[in-house]
């Protein structure tokens, strides 16, 4: 790709950018939130047409404005939005081999069942992946969602296969399977470009890497020539200073007390408390119950026994509308299902908390008011869009993580609960998340941070409960101790 420039609305997101890939190479494509990187494989993919520049395949020139075009190419691409691209009431035979039925019933052919399964299985069986072709796509994980768009992917000639930040949602098992797949795929001379914010995972799979900044070209270097510290520091443009705010908050009154919690499902008998100005650390593997654990104290899920002590008095909190009204926020891990609206505009989001009603229809609030407010939360959180009007699903995931935050930072309340709140998430913008919770703290704010990235917990946090299969197995002032004891813990050490 050379030169390849591309306009919208207020910005630019690329500007005059090049590069260049090889089959049989895994290539990492990296850059903050907002630096372009979808933007430049979308246009390789085909999704857009009114981009500037040129391409070539194997040194001669070729057109690529459809995704028909790109396809022709054996150029593929599966989307950070894995559900936008599926239809969830069909197999998932049918979704893998849509694109031939949908053909075929233009051509006013029969579809063939049986061939759509038996074509489906084969490609499912040569990717080692073990899902049936006539499981209904509703009722899979996002990792084998994931693995059916790789499927319907490489069903056709694939020479490129373009993965926008794969493994944002996945578990480390399912990214190990997913990483099993990008090899074997490398192996077949297909070339990979992926996306990712994990430093780490990129140094491990990649070959080649190109870092982006603002919708420019920055670097392409050779992954074994290059170092994590090297690549961070070429993607903010400056010089790493320590990711985590100093922060020295006098601690106070204890806001938020839970005594023997059970939920229906998984926590049970948690007790734990959190005071003003202190950041308190859930730390956990995937799967320990953190999410749970933060969905009982934020009323949406199903308590069956318990205390919940809210400075000092009993309170009832067992729906999200009486948590809000108490003063409890939570910023939910799966923000795109729960934390945002992402057809709605980001000024209407960012008031959302703010709202009486707390989940009903905001299109009445359009007074210049909001608008106000949200253009402040916009600058004061450095949310990267051309303006307040901007539907959050045009932004990219740093961003909408930010709109996620913003919206409880206008509600004011007492106690934050954030469920891992750098999933997906840039350094950069991490930078901004780790400030604005130290800020919170400042404010006398209670902080809860539920995550599996222990080195944020130490980071970040003041004390830490180790929660392990629903229950907490250990607690810990933050420096007594370090990650691996943090890990021995989250993985049943005792
Ligand atoms: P990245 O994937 O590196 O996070 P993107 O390519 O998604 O970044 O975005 C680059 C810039 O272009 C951002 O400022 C984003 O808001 C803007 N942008 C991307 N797609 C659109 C669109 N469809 N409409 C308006 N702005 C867009
Ligand atoms: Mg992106």
């Amino acid at each position: 790709m050379k030169n390849i420039t591309i306009e919208f609305p207020g910005v630019k997101a690329l500007d005059e950018v090049s590069f260049s890939t090889e089959t049989g190479t895994t290539h990492a494509l990296i850059g903050a939130n907002g630096a372009g990187k979808s933007t430049l494989m979308k246009v390789l993919s085909g999704a857009y047409n009114h981009y500037t520049g040129d391409i070539f395949l194997d040194g001669e020139q070729i057109v690529i404005r459809s995704p028909k075009d790109a396809q022709k190419h054996g150029i593929q691409i599966v989307y950070q939005e894995v559900d936008t691209a599926l239809i969830p009431y069909l197999t998932v035979g049918e979704n893998i081999l849509l694109n031939e039925t949908v053909n075929d019933m233009g051509r006013k052919q029969i579809v063939n069942w049986k061939e759509i399964h038996r074509k489906a299985t084969e490609v499912l069986d040569s990717m080692n992946v073990n899902v049936s072709s006539k499981r209904l796509v509703s009722e899979l994980t996002l990792a084998e969602k994931q693995m059916v768009l790789i499927a319907r992917a490489i069903l056709k000639e694939c020479k490129f296969l373009i993965l926008d930040e794969p493994t944002a949602p996945l578990s480390h098992s399912e990214t190990n399977e997913l990483f099993r797949i990008v090899r074997s795929l490398k192996e077949k001379n297909v070339g990979i470009i992926f996306i990712s914010h994990r430093l780490p995972e990129l140094f491990d799979i990649c070959d080649d890497i190109t870092v982006m900044r603002n919708g420019q070209f920055v670097v392409k270097e050779k992954i074994a020539e290059t170092s994590t510290n090297r690549v961070i520091e070429r993607m903010l443009g400056q010089k790493l200073e320590d990711q985590f705010p100093k922060h020295n908050v006098e601690i106070g009154e204890t806001i938020l007390e839970v005594n023997n919690l059970h939920d229906t499902e998984k926590i049970k008998n948690v007790s734990m408390h959190v005071k003003a100005g202190e950041v308190i650390g859930i730390a956990g593997l995937v799967g320990a119950g953190k999410t749970e654990l933060c969905k009982a104290l934020f009323g949406a899920s199903k308590k069956t026994s318990g205390e919940i002590v809210l400075k000092g008095k009993t309170v009832k909190v067992n729906n999200p509308h009486q948590a809000v009204k108490q003063g409890i926020a939570l910023v939910p891990e799966e923000r795109r299902k729960e934390g945002i609206l992402v057809t709605e505009p980001v000024f209407s989001n960012l008031s959302a908390a703010n709202l009486k009603q707390f989940a009903s229809v905001f299109s009445f609030l359009n007074n210049k008011a909001e608008k106000a407010k949200a253009r402040e939360m916009i600058g004061s959180l450095g949310i990267k869009t051309p303006s307040e009007e901007t539907r959050v699903q045009n932004l990219s995931g740093g961003n909408q993580q930010k709109v996620a935050i913003g919206k409880w930072l206008l509600a004011d309340a007492d106690v934050y609960i954030f469920d891992e709140p750098t999933k997906g998430v840039d350094v950069g913008a991490k930078k901004d998340i780790f400030e604005l919770i130290s800020k919170l703290a400042q404010r006398g704010k209670a902080i809860i941070y539920a995550s599996c990235e222990l080195s944020e917990i130490i980071g970040i946090t003041d004390r830490v409960y180790v929660v392990y299969d629903g229950e907490i197995t250990k607690e810990f002032v933050t420096p007594s101790t370090d990650e691996e004891e943090l890990l021995f813990y989250s993985t049943g050490g005792k």
